[in-house]
């Protein structure tokens, strides 16, 4: 992720050494080869646009550090603009003052919710934390097993609504609003600490689900509802999470499959257009790669 970008970018600034003074000409040089890396890293035009509006607009500007030559500023100028559009600083879990806290985890199918709610938990877990999982997502047949199987590799309870696994609930069966309630109520009742929610998503945004995720959020009163994004997914990055704002107000984004080679331009767009933070990142397969996220040590990565 984000290597084509960060060789384009750090070409661009190499053009830069040795000059004394930047003239206008060469900070329009400059944001131009900005503007391309970043809209062939696939960034959304209107962030692309007010990225390098700003960039532009503070490198002409009287910011003059005297310890730092002209290449060196617009670094720092533009590590300052990427931390900014990541969600500036590293955004903390809000954790309930009466416990149990409670995560809602909405997004589109195969974006990653069901390995993140694992991931999430175990990650809670080796923080002291007793989490609970919770099984809402009954659209797709085998996302209450797939929960069932992170749940166990976590070693953090999964609440089910089926048959044998909690008959207690049985009656919330097929009713994703009384399956995330009767968890919330079981977490209360036992003691867990943090209730993490599994909810359904769909192969494209769809006025039923969005509904569904909605009416979960107003049942459950989130602490935090987490929004997973495939980093994949490119420009459609844009249009989806802006839907799933609209729809649920989520308070969180998680950048999932962060380890795949994709040009990284949805985890730029998606904090900055929807102006929520990016919270964590989702780096592979496996359970334990899983990452608070940090937009300074995102942006220094890309300008390494
Ligand atoms: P859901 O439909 O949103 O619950 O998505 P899943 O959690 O089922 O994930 C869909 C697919 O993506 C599965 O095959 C996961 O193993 C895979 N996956 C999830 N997160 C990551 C990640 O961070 N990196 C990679 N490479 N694959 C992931």
């Amino acid at each position: 992720m984000f290597n084509s970008l960060s060789d384009r970018l750090t070409a661009t600034f190499k053009n830069l050494r040795g000059k004394g003074r930047l003239s206008e000409a060469d900070v329009d040089a400059t944001v131009r080869e900005i503007r391309r890396a970043l809209l062939d890293a696939d960034v959304a035009v209107p962030v692309v646009r007010e990225f390098t509006a700003k960039v532009r607009e503070r490198a002409l500007g009287a910011e003059v550090n005297e310890a730092l030559n002209p290449a060196q500023q617009i670094v720092k100028i533009v590590n300052e603009e990427l931390v900014a559009i990541l969600g500036g600083e590293t955004r903390r879990l809000n954790l309930a003052k009466n416990p149990p806290t409670v995560i809602m985890l909405a997004g589109l199918q195969g974006a990653g919710k069901t390995t993140l709610a694992g991931k999430l938990s175990k990650w809670l877990k080796g923080q002291g934390h007793s989490p609970l999982l919770v099984a809402a997502d009954l659209q797709r047949p085998n996302a209450v097993k797939q929960l069932q199987v992170n749940g166990e590799r976590a070693g953090v309870p999964v609440f089910a609504p089926h048959p044998g696994v909690s008959s207690e609930f049985e009656s919330a069966s097929g009713d994703p609003v009384a399956v995330a309630l009767a968890g919330v109520a079981e977490a209360k009742a036992k003691l867990y600490d943090v209730v993490i929610v599994d909810t359904a998503g769909r192969l494209g945004i769809d006025a039923e689900l969005m509904a569904q995720a909605a009416n979960i959020r107003a049942a459950i009163n989130p602490d935090e509802v987490l929004f997973v994004i495939d980093a994949m997914i490119g420009q459609d990055a844009v249009t989806t999470a802006k839907a799933f704002d609209d729809g649920v107000n989520f308070t969180g984004v998680v950048l999932a499959k962060l380890d795949g080679d994709a040009r990284g331009g949805a985890a730029l767009s998606v904090a900055s257009v929807t102006g929520k933070p990016v919270m964590f990142a989702s780096t592979g397969e496996s359970l334990d790669d899983f990452e608070l996220f940090h937009p300074d040590r995102m942006a220094s990565r890309i300008l390494d």
